[in-house]
């Protein structure tokens, strides 16, 4: 039977990736909004598979909830548990836990949370990370303030408790003052839908109409799927208090140069998403491309490693003009495994999820794209897959700068000594992964991919690339508190 408090099992393939930590959504204006935002929820599991939770309000039974861990389609499309979430309000989470009790999920910590204050409740679901919690929790517990949860996103709570405004709204913006970092809420008070992109917009949040109702979402992907239109994305800083009256907008941070998340392009985000005006699929293929561009070598085919690198890898393909082919086929129902595999099962590691198909591979030149390089460990088993099927040479394209630099803007990254980019140059990754080339896209290349044409410009970058160049938009200030060291500006 499964260990409730270790519900998953990332499989190696997923374990050397980057994880986006959560999805948000909420309707308001619908009958039965929280089967909206099961399936928006479902729409969003790529952004947090370990746990989530659902919210509603409901005139006569009040605010109701249910928080589960595991897949949203294994818990929230049972009627009898849907049927304990009335209302035509709702928000809800999904969650890959980046703080809190990181790994192992605690229930404690599965979102949304929830207030009660004098003028009444407000569940609260948030996506990102809030970089000063560690010294706002210290500050709050001396002043006498209880947390139930190890999650930073429980500072809000405890803030908008403090705060002496006198309707709900008011006090987050009081609250949302006091705390650093990057983040998107999705809130909801008894008659109002609530959404909150930090004052950077790293974290995205889009603003969509159904019928007579509203909805908000982490991307437009859960947009497309209870049918609604996507209208705008909430603004980098904006604040919009949604209602039966409509859409109202405040801005309650100082105005600044947004900053979105450029990885939101290269890997979390879903493909068939549009983000900052852009078509994820599209971008990824001008990866592709770019890459081919600064990166050519002579080769038979050019193969991604599935799914994250197939657009990537086919924008190389037509800029390069070598064929493109399905290489490496992943196993579409392996997913996570609930099971506690054998040691016998473990060892299999990425064989269980990808397979090479050596009739394509066999005497052939090959170029693998991927997304990223994390730690490495993958990218090696599928080198070694690779050659062991046949292959002349393997060749390694990155569709990413090298990744140097945890990212504290709520994407869980391994420590950075973990990071094999952070102790190595290219040269001697590619000696590690034992490939006979290995180059990634330049920054460069991938902003002109995401749309800037002139490349980074680095008095006024266009995007958060923290990961990539060390240069942290939002000063991380519990991590330099605990000895991290900033780079020193170039
Ligand atoms: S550090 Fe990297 S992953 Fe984190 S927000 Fe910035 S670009 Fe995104």
């Amino acid at each position: 039977m499964r260990n409730p408090s270790k519900p998953f099992l990332a499989h190696p393939l997923d374990a050397d990736k980057l994880k986006e930590e959560c999805g948000v959504f909420g309707v308001i204006g619908l009958e039965e909004a929280a089967n909206f935002v099961a399936l928006g929820l479902h729409a969003l599991q790529h952004r947090g598979q370990e746990a989530g939770g659902i919210v509603s309000y409901h005139e006569g039974s009040g605010f109701n909830s249910q928080r589960r861990f595991g897949y949203v389609r294994d818990n929230f499309t049972k009627q009898s548990l849907m049927e304990t979430l009335p209302g035509a309000l709702s928000i809800g989470h999904v969650r890959y836990s980046t703080s809190g009790s990181k790994g192992a999920t605690a229930m404690r910590d599965v979102q949304p949370f929830f207030g009660e204050f004098s003028m009444g409740g407000c569940a609260i679901a948030h996506n990102g990370n809030i970089t000063n919690a560690v010294a706002l929790r210290r500050e709050l517990i001396e002043r006498g303030s209880i947390f139930q949860s190890g999650s930073d996103s429980e500072c809000i709570i405890h803030l908008m408790a403090r705060s002496i405004q006198s309707t709900i709204p008011e006090r987050m913006k009081d609250a949302l003052r006091r705390i650093e970092g990057a983040f998107s809420i999705v809130a909801m008070t008894r008659s109002k839908l609530i959404g909150v992109r930090d004052a950077l917009g790293v974290r995205p949040l889009m603003l969509g109409r159904l019928g007579g109702g509203w909805v908000l979402s982490s991307e437009t992907c859960a947009l497309d799927i209870i049918g609604a239109e996507f209208l705008r994305e909430v603004e980098p800083g904006e604040m919009v208090v949604i209602t039966g009256g409509g859409v109202e907008s405040f801005f309650p941070f100082e105005r600044t140069r947004p900053r979105p998340c450029i990885f939101e392009h290269v890997y979390f985000s879903r493909p068939d998403s549009i983000l900052g005006g852009r078509s994820v699929y599209e971008t990824r293929q001008r990866i592709g491309v770019e890459l081919a561009r600064e990166a050519p070598v002579a080769a038979d085919l050019v193969c991604p490693v599935p799914d994250s690198g197939t657009p990537a890898a086919i924008g190389y393909a037509r800029e390069s003009g070598i064929p493109y082919a399905m290489g490496i086929v992943r196993n579409q129902y392996m997913g996570r495994t609930f099971i506690e595999p054998t040691e016998q099962i473990r060892n299999m590691g990425v064989r269980l999820k990808l397979n090479v198909n050596r009739a394509l591979i066999r005497d052939k030149r090959v170029i693998l794209v991927d997304d990223s390089v994390v730690r490495g460990t993958t990218s090696r088993k599928i080198k070694e897959m690779i050659l062991d099927a046949g292959a002349r040479e393997v060749h390694f394209r990155i569709a990413s700068p090298p990744t140097r630099w945890p990212c504290f803007y709520g994407v869980d990254t391994p420590e950075r000594d973990k990071l094999l980019a952070s102790a190595m140059d290219e040269e001697e990754m590619r000696d590690h992964l034992g490939v006979d080339s290995l180059r990634f896209v330049s920054l460069d290349g991938l902003y002109r991919a995401c749309g800037e044409e002139a490349g980074r410009d680095g008095s006024r970058p266009a995007y958060c690339d923290a990961c990539f160049s060390g240069a942290y938009p939002v000063r991380p200030s519990d991590m330099i508190a605990q000895g991290f060291e900033l780079k020193a500006a170039e």
